[in-house]
């Protein structure tokens, strides 16, 4: 089995920085990398202002937090990967550029490498076949935020080694989570339940049957949920649920799965959720408001 010590993480917004966090934090060296200068900049600022917060909260030690920042090499660069054991894929939810990453990587990690990606939704096998070691590939789906929560959904592609399958289990319980297995089919487990539901809620926007702030109430005080629908979409990202529901469309060929256009419109504005300033609320002021 291949020995973890360095993980590498492709892509530092909220996924990847979050795994970066954890895995430092596990004692990992931790290699983190973007294609955007700026991109990396936040996502260190926001596993330091994490950690900061872990600590105020005694969860962690401030010891703890400045050695595990110290493991962490920012880089823009694919090529800073030649060292990782296990390097995890956490860019934007689109399949070319995924490929396209891995087709890079494949160029420099060592053969030993085990290469995952954390997609919400596209094909494990089809990024697997991309690479040279489709027996060392595998899908770590990790939730948002990676630091509070618990569980990474395990996908294995066709050609997935049981090896590759025992070392990431070892990897996601030595950074302190549970995992669930899924079979390799559009967004697994967890999406394939949540996405829908977030796109009636747009859909429900959409046709005038509520508001913004009457949607989320309901769903909050009637079934109970943590978060209501719309604000979970601007926590993940209205550009993720909709290559989400774009990928299950596509993938299971039924009307059901249909992007509501009002989710089309708004990453076409660029309402892209918290992470942009503005989707189903407004994210400018002290407090979110809903933005139409
Ligand atoms: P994000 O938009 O916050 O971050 C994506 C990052 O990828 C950006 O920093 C971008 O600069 C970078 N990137 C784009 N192209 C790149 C390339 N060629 N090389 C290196 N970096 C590149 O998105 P996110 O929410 O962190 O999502 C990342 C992945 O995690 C997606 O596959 C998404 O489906 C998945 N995911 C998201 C959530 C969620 O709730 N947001 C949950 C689980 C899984």
């Amino acid at each position: 089995m291949t020995e973890i010590r360095t993980v590498g993480v492709i892509g530092a917004g909220q996924m990847g920085n979050g795994i970066a966090h954890v895995s430092a934090l596990a004692g990992y060296d931790v290699v983190l990398s973007d294609v955007s200068e700026t991109a990396l900049k936040a996502g260190m600022e926001t596993i330091e202002r994490n950690m900061s917060r872990q600590v105020a909260r005694e969860m962690i030690t401030l010891d703890q937090m400045q050695a595990a920042l110290k493991r962490i090499r920012p880089s823009a660069s694919v090529k800073a990967h030649e060292a990782s054991d296990l390097i995890i894929e956490a860019a934007t939810e689109k399949r070319e550029v995924k490929e396209q990453i891995f087709r890079a990587l494949c160029e420099v990690v060592p053969a030993h490498a085990l290469l995952a990606t954390n997609t919400s939704s596209i094909s494990i096998t089809r990024l697997a076949s991309v690479t040279d070691r489709p027996d060392r590939f595998i899908g770590l789906h990790f939730m948002n935020p990676v630091p509070l929560m618990k569980l990474v959904e395990v996908i294995r592609g066709l050609n997935t080694e049981q090896a590759t399958y025992d070392t990431v289990i070892g990897y996601t319980k030595s950074i302190g989570k549970t995992t669930t297995n899924a079979e390799d089919y559009p967004a697994f487990i967890v999406n394939r339940i949540l996405m829908p539901m977030i796109n009636e809620a747009v859909y429900t926007l959409y046709e005038g049957v509520g508001s913004v702030a009457s949607i989320d109430t309901a769903m909050k005080l009637g079934a109970n949920h943590p978060m209501g629908p719309l604000q979970l979409a601007d926590f993940i990202g209205l550009d993720t649920c909709l290559s989400i529901m774009q990928v299950l469309h596509d993938g299971l060929a039924d009307t059901k799965y249909r992007p509501c256009p009002l989710l089309v419109k708004f990453v076409e504005a660029g309402w892209l959720g918290k992470k942009s300033g503005k989707g189903f609320y407004d994210y400018s002021g002290d407090a979110p408001v809903p933005s139409r």
